[in-house]
Parts: C-alpha cells; structure tokens; sequence
C-alpha cells in the first residue's frame, strides 16, 4: 500500500478530512498472526489543531488456532483504526518538531507521508477474537488422547472413556432413578 501524502492536509484548516480506502492482497502482521485473507476498508483522516486523527474499520481474516481443536483455521475479523499521527516536520517552517516530549507517538516522516501499513498492522494485532472456533460447534480433542474429534466423531475408548470415580457416581445416579 502506498504510503499517503498529507502535505495538503496539514495546511488546511482544523477540521478538514478526507477518507483513504485501504485495500491489501497481504500484509505481514506478526511472527505468530498472518492474515488468512485480504484487507479491505476505509480510513478517514482528520486534521486537527496538532496531528492528523485516523479512524475507520477494515475487515480481513486471521490464521488462529481453533480454541478447542488447535487447528488453524481463517477468523473473520473486524479491526477499529483509532490512531493520532504527529508531524515530524513543521509544515510551514520545514523545521523538525521537538518530539522529544511525547517519544512514543505515531508519526507522520518527515516526507509528510503516513505509513498506511502500519496503521492497519497496529489495528489488526489488536483484533484478535476472544474465543476463536475453527466451526460452530467445534468438537476440540479428545480428552484421553488427543484426536481432533471433528475428524472422527464416532472416536470412543473403552468403557466410554468414563473415569472410574465417575463411572461409580452414575451407578449410584441409576440405583436412585
Ligand atoms: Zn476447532
Ligand atoms: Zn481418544
């Protein structure tokens, strides 16, 4: 994605805006989280007294082990853009701005630009969904050994895998019935 100029932005009024479209065939999230699809969505960008507001919404899917079966499978997710880039370059003066007093901000280069990338990296890395299912319904692994039960769903183990102390329990459930 190219990066995007803001030069004109930064010389207009407080309040001026325009959206950006974001679209990505890939783009490389983190060592453990790849993007099982493309990005797609818009971004708006707003000037305001000291920075450029970003806010929009992508959609993409995600490669995430299921949370019952641990085979990795695409998650749809949707991703909140909710980032503030500061100059790095006054852009009247052309001088460098002191960012020395807020060391962590995003910032816009000193080309003017915004590293649209980034943005969407930032945005999708914290869009993970809570409790991700490779399927409605997922039947995870078996308890006693270990197979992934969505391949087999007959998969049973002698004596119905009841635990002795259970067994005993329902035994006793049946003698009250
Ligand atoms: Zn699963
Ligand atoms: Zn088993």
């Amino acid at each position: 994605m190219p990066r995007v100029n803001v030069a004109a932005l930064l010389r207009s009024a407080p309040g001026t805006s325009r959206t950006v479209p974001i679209s990505l065939a890939d783009l490389p999230i983190a060592d453990d989280l790849a993007l099982a699809g493309p990005v797609e969505g818009s971004v708006r960008l707003s000037r305001t007294g000291r920075s450029i507001l970003l806010r929009g919404e992508v959609e993409t899917s995600l490669l995430i082990p299921c949370s019952r079966c641990l085979v990795p499978s695409p998650m749809p997710v949707t991703a909140a853009i909710d980032e503030e880039a500061l100059p790095s370059i006054d852009i009247d003066s052309g001088l460098p701005v002191d960012a020395s007093e807020e060391p962590e901000a995003f910032r816009i280069d000193d080309h003017h630009e915004i590293d649209l990338d980034e943005v969407v990296r930032e945005a999708v890395s914290l869009a993970e969904p809570l409790v991700p299912l490779c399927r409605p319904g997922c039947r995870g692994l078996c308890a006693e050994c270990g197979v992934n039960l969505n391949d087999d769903p007959e998969h049973r183990h002698a004596g119905d895998g009841i635990d002795p102390r259970l067994a005993a329990l329902a035994d006793l459930r049946d003698r009250l019935d």
